[in-house]
C-alpha cells in the first residue's frame, strides 16, 4: 500500500510517498518558506539527486498543489494519505479517518496550536479535492500522550478556568515516541519495560513509556515546555512572563516570539540554534557555547529523572532525532550527568555512526542505553494502513 504522508508546519510542508509494506520511500521533500519571500521546494526521489524548485508558495494549499503535480510524475499510486496534526486536543486519543466531523475538530482545537492546525486543516481539505476517493487519516502528535494519568497531565490552576479553556498537558512528538517504543520493544525482544524516550531535535521532549503506555512527557499545553531546545526556552518560572511584560515592557506577542524563536540553545550560545555550530564553538573555547551544551545535558538528565519518577523506575533510555541520533558529544554529556544513577556508555560504540537501532551501553550499565533513529512518517503510514488498508 502506497501512503502519502503530509506534515504541514507553520511555514513548511513536508511530504513523503512510501510503500508501507516494504518501507521503500519513493520520494520526499519539503516546501519551505510558505508565505515568506524566497519560497522553494526541496525534492528528492529514490536513487536521484536532490532538486531545488524555486516557486512562489503564498499558502499551504498552493504548496499542496505543487506536491500533487510533482508526485503525479512518479507514476506511483497514492492509496491513502496520512496527515500529521500537531494538536489533537481532546478529540484524538488515537488516529482517525478524515470526515467533515473530524476535520471540524482539527479546526475547533486550533486555538491551542494556531500556527499549525489551521494550515494542516487547509491541507487536508485540499487533499480531499486533489485525491478524490482516496482516504485521509489524521494522526495527532498529542494522541499518544492522552493516556498520561491525571496527576501528571492536570495543571494546578482553578478548575473552572482549566475546564473552560481545556488546559492540560497535551505534549507533542507523540508519533515519534510511539515509534521509538515500538522499535525498542522489537530490538530488546520485549525485555524493555520502563523506557525514557529522548527525542532530541531542534524541538526536544522526553517521554516516560511503561509497557507501551505513555505515563508522562516533558512538553505541556504547548511544545514550549520542558527541555531547552534550538530556539525555545523550555520551562521557565511562569512569572517571567509577567515580569517581561510589566517591567521589560514587552507585549505578549513579543514574549511569545522571544520564548519560541529567540531563546534556547540559540540564546545561550549566542551563536546558533544548531548543535553542530555550538559544538564547534565549544571546541574552540567559546564559553557561551560550552554553557549551552552544559545546560542542555543538565536539563535533559534532570527531566530524565522526572520521567523515571512517573514509572517508579527505568530500565532503558533511547536517544533519537537530530541531536540524539547524531551527536555523540551530547549523548555522552547527558550520560555523564546520569552516571550517579548507574548509566554508563561504551565510548567506542557511542562514536560509531549508523542508521540502525543500536545499544551503546557499557556492559556494567544499570540502564540500557540505545540509539533509535525515529521514523514518524512510517508510523503515520502504519496508522493509515490500519485504518484504511
Ligand atoms: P526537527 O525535526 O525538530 O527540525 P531534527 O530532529 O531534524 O529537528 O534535529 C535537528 C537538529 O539536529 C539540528 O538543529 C542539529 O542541532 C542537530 N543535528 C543534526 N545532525 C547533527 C550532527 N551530526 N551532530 C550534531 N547535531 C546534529
Amino acid at each position: 500500500m502506497n501512503v502519502l504522508v503530509i506534515n504541514a508546519g507553520s511555514s513548511s510542508l513536508k511530504y513523503q510517498l512510501l510503500d508501507v509494506d516494504t518501507r521503500e520511500v519513493y520520494a520526499k521533500g519539503n516546501c519551505e518558506r510558505i508565505g515568506i519571500d524566497g519560497s522553494f521546494i526541496g525534492h528528492e526521489e529514490m536513487g536521484g539527486d536532490k532538486q531545488k524548485l524555486v516557486v512562489e508558495l503564498p499558502d499551504h494549499k498552493t504548496a499542496m498543489k505543487y506536491v500533487n503535480e510533482i508526485l503525479s510524475k512518479l507514476g506511483k499510486t497514492v492509496d491513502g494519505i496520512g496527515h500529521r496534526v500537531v494538536q489533537g486536543g481532546w478529540y484524538f486519543p488515537e488516529s482517525k479517518v478524515v470526515t467533515d466531523e473530524t476535520l471540524g475538530w482539527v479546526r475547533e482545537v486550533a486555538p491551542l496550536a494556531p500556527l499549525h492546525n489551521y494550515a494542516e486543516a487547509d491541507v487536508i481539505e485540499m487533499c480531499r479535492d486533489l485525491y478524490p476517493g482516496i482516504g485521509n487519516v489524521i494522526v495527532a502528535d498529542s494522541a499518544f500522550h492522552y493516556s498520561i494519568p491525571e496527576r501528571a497531565h492536570r495543571y494546578a490552576l482553578p478548575r473552572d478556568v482549566v475546564d473552560k479553556l481545556h488546559i492540560r498537558k497535551y505534549g507533542a512528538h507523540g508519533t515519534s515516541h510511539r515509534f521509538i517504543w515500538r522499535a525498542v520493544d522489537e530490538f530488546t525482544n520485549h525485555t524493555a519495560h520502563k523506557l525514557v524516550s529522548c527525542h532530541l531535535g531542534s524541538g526536544a521532549s522526553l517521554c516516560a513509556i511503561e509497557d507501551g503506555k505513555d505515563m508522562d512527557t516533558t512538553m505541556g499545553l504547548t511544545p514550549l515546555d520542558g527541555l531547552i531546545m534550538g530556539t525555545r526556552c523550555g520551562t521557565v518560572d511562569p512569572a517571567t512572563v509577567f515580569y517581561l511584560q510589566r517591567v521589560g515592557g514587552y507585549s505578549i506577542d513579543e514574549i511569545d516570539n522571544m520564548m519560541n524563536k529567540q531563546s534556547g540553545l540559540f540564546a545561550v550560545s549566542g551563536v546558533s540554534s544548531d548543535s553542530r555550530d555550538i559544538e564547534d564553538g565549544a571546541a574552540k573555547g567559546d564559553k557561551n557555547c560550552q554553557m549551552a551544551l552544559d545546560m542542555f545535558s543538565y536539563r535533559t538528565a534532570q527531566l530524565f529523572c522526572e520521567m523515571a519518577e512517573a514509572m517508579h523506575g527505568v530500565d532503558t533510555m533511547a536517544f533519537s532525532a537530530g541531536i540524539g541520533e547524531n551527536s555523540s558529544a551530547m549523548r555522552a554529556g547527558v550520560c555523564r550527568e546520569l552516571e550517579w544513577l548507574g548509566v554508563k556508555i561504551d565510548e567506542e560504540k557511542n562514536n560509531v555512526r549508523s542508521g540502525e537501532v543500536r545499544d551503546i551501553s557499557a556492559p556494567d550499565s544499570k540502564i540500557r542505553v540505545l540509539i533509535v533513529p525515529t521514523d514518524e512518517e512510517y508510523m503515520i503510514a502504519l496508522d493509515v494502513k490500519e485504518l484504511l488498508g
